[in-house]
């Protein structure tokens, strides 16, 4: 079905840490793209946490360039950001291409090697999707509980149901 060709990720896993320098090997990947909020942090913390920046660390190691594309604010990015160093791509308008093509560029890598790393259907799996590059996405780590999020995710709800029931979900957390 349409839809699903534009809105189902590769992958689905249960944290950013599931994402690991085995899976990387597995999965070829080069990059990740990654969004930031309820993916890596909560909206709250303006600051990778200690366990991201482990993560990181080890997907460095594991030979992954990593980049940033979000949907929110400069502002935003560019904290999170400062210490860190990678491309990064704020109002990025996901669900567009474009800054995933400028990410690729950013990272050396192309649709084969990159992959998007996101919390969302609607923007991440379908940016993905539309640049044509594969995706994982992890359940949110705190969702905003304005109307319109809450609207989103009744959207994408059915799809990830769906998604989960044909390919289930990789992970080891309860
Ligand atoms: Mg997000």
């Amino acid at each position: 079905m349409l839809f699903e060709k534009k809105l189902f990720p590769t992958l689905m896993a249960k944290s950013f840490r599931d994402v690991t320098p085995e899976l990387v090997r597995v999965m070829g990947i080069g990059s990740l793209i990654c969004d930031i909020d309820n993916t890596l942090v909560t909206y709250d913390d303006p600051e990778p946490t200690p366990e991201v920046r482990e993560w990181f660390a080890a997907m460095e190691a594991a030979g992954v360039r990593i980049a940033f594309v979000s949907n929110n604010a400069k502002e935003r990015v560019d904290l999170f950001n400062s210490s860190l160093g990678y491309p990064a791509y704020p109002k990025s308008g996901k669900p567009k291409k474009k800054y995933i093509f400028e990410a690729m560029a950013d990272t050396g890598t192309d649709e084969k090697t990159a992959v998007l790393l996101g919390d969302q259907l609607l923007t991440d799996a379908a940016a993905a999707n539309n640049a044509g590059i594969r995706s994982i996405i992890v359940p949110p780590i705190n969702d905003k509980k304005t109307l319109f999020f809450r609207a989103k995710r009744a959207i994408e709800r059915p799809y990830v149901k769906k998604y989960l029931k044909i390919h289930g979900m990789l992970g080891t957390e309860e």
